[in-house]
């Protein structure tokens, strides 16, 4: 059996205003020739400080938004080729948890309405077994039936997370993306749905995109870890080589600082990035080459890296 999903040369670029007043435009490669798969039942955390590409490459590999090139394969089809009717009927195997539950919850509908009208829609159950499946996937989330006429408001930032999730469950994906789906949270409450995602996975098998600019709380969740800086994967593996032996600059400095608050800053976009590694800006074991020559991932299937120290 083949990956679940595979995502080949992917791209994605934009092109802004360098500032407000400005003409002068400037291109932003957001997803810059991104390769990888996704194995069922894995988790794959892509983590990265803000700024470097995560959600947009989440969209991009749901097709939410058109990859400038590059490809897509969920189960061996090619989405770039799917009809957008048949699109539908695959986004109800690739579900999105976002960042903010508060915004991606409809603020008038009880959390019943959320639940059944998938399960309905999709007829994944029938009406006069709805009340019941609804009430099985509240505690699957950790929540239980008195949650069934709550509003988004009546409920805690922890407890709607809760129910997004439960959302993205009701038509029994294969894959979750998951994009920042706890750095709204307290931090007391971060550890709490980390968990129930473990809990999720164990139970169901289900495959996820776990994005988070945190690697701390993407090492709990994740069976590979794909490092990403500026659009480009800087180094992907096994969580245990990634996390335990890291071999890229970047990836050695989000390790370090795991305790600090690194992840805060955005890139800087305006280094010219045209060549060379996209890392030099910033780089302690750069030496001329990395300024002219762009790197290419090297290593094996259970660890690769974009950096030239470690090239023949
Ligand atoms: P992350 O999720 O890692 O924080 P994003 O994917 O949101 O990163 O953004 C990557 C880069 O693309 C950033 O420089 C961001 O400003 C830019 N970007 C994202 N979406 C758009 C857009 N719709 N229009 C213009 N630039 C965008
Ligand atoms: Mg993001």
């Amino acid at each position: 059996m083949g990956p679940l999903l595979s995502v080949s040369e992917l791209k994605k670029r934009y092109e802004v205003k360098k500032s407000l007043f400005s003409r002068d435009r400037e291109i932003i490669r957001a997803v810059d020739s991104v390769s990888f798969d996704l194995k069922y039942g894995s988790t794959m955390g892509i983590v990265g400080e803000s700024g470097s590409g995560k959600s947009t490459l989440a969209r991009c590999i749901l097709f939410l938004e058109k990859p400038d090139s590059g490809r897509v394969f969920f189960k061996d089809e090619d989405l770039m080729d799917v009809k957008k009717n048949e699109l539908r009927s695959l986004r109800r195997d690739m579900q999105i948890i976002f960042q903010d539950p508060y915004s991606s919850l409809n603020p008038r509908k009880k959390v019943y309405e959320t639940l059944s009208e998938p399960l309905l829609f999709h007829r994944i159950v029938g009406r006069d077994s709805v009340r019941e499946r609804v009430i099985e996937i509240l505690m699957d989330v950790g929540l239980n039936e008195d949650f069934i006429e709550k509003y988004p408001h009546e409920m805690s930032g922890g407890q709607r997370q809760r129910v997004a999730i439960g959302r993205a469950l009701t038509t029994n994906p294969s894959l979750i993306v998951a994009d920042e789906p706890v750095s709204s949270l307290d931090v007391s409450i971060q550890a709490q749905i980390v968990n129930l995602f473990l809990d999720i996975k164990e139970k169901t098998g289900i495959s996820m995109l776990f994005v988070s600019h945190d690697l701390n709380i993407v090492r709990f969740i994740s069976d590979d870890i794909m490092v990403m800086y500026k659009g480009m994967v800087v180094e992907t593996g096994s969580k245990q080589e990634v996390f335990y032996n890291p071999l890229h600059p970047y990836t050695q400095m989000l390790i370090d600082s795991i305790k600090g608050d690194f992840f805060k800053k955005e890139v800087d976009y305006n280094t010219d990035i045209s060549q060379g590694c996209p890392y030099f800006p910033r780089c302690s074991i750069r030496n001329d080459r990395c300024k002219k020559d762009t790197p290419v991932l090297i290593g094996d299937k259970d660890h690769k890296v974009l950096c030239f120290r470690y090239a023949n």
